[in-house]
């Protein structure tokens, strides 16, 4: 329930980090879905990361955004967040991120994965304000 804490499953987690050792050396990106309420993630979309330079930036095609949105709800689940990776770092978001991201509002968490997997997560307030927000994983 806390707003400044983002809540996985052990699945969910695990399905994250798949994801990014996967995609290496290129950017690992998706969704997260889980209940609105609690902000806990208990399902993880991974999607092709389309940018044109994969091994720095991160980019989801409409398509696939599309299809995340029909598979939440499907499952009863809200899309709160989107994960994706940093394999050769920074451990946050960078600039670009804030700068490419900052449209989807502060109630998008954003799940970042830096250099040995370290998970940071964030909301994006304005530009060039973010907040960072403890990781927890469900007991
Ligand atoms: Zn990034």
């Amino acid at each position: 329930m806390n707003p400044l804490t983002l809540t996985l499953s052990h699945r969910a987690m695990d399905a994250v980090l798949d994801a990014c050792r996967a995609a290496q050396p290129a950017e690992a990106c998706g969704y997260l879905l889980g209940t609105e309420l609690d902000r806990r993630v208990l399902f993880v979309v991974a999607v092709p990361n389309v940018a044109a330079d994969p091994e720095h930036y991160f980019a989801i095609a409409r398509d696939d955004t599309i299809e995340t949105i029909h598979r939440a709800l499907r499952l009863g689940l809200a899309i709160f967040g989107g994960f994706h990776s940093h394999p050769d770092g920074p451990d946050h978001l960078s600039v670009q991120d804030c700068a490419d991201n900052a449209h989807l509002g502060p109630a998008f968490v954003h799940l970042l994965v830096g250099r040995h997997e370290a998970v940071h997560a964030y909301r994006i307030l304005a530009p060039a304000r973010i907040l960072e927000l403890s990781v927890a994983l469900d007991p």
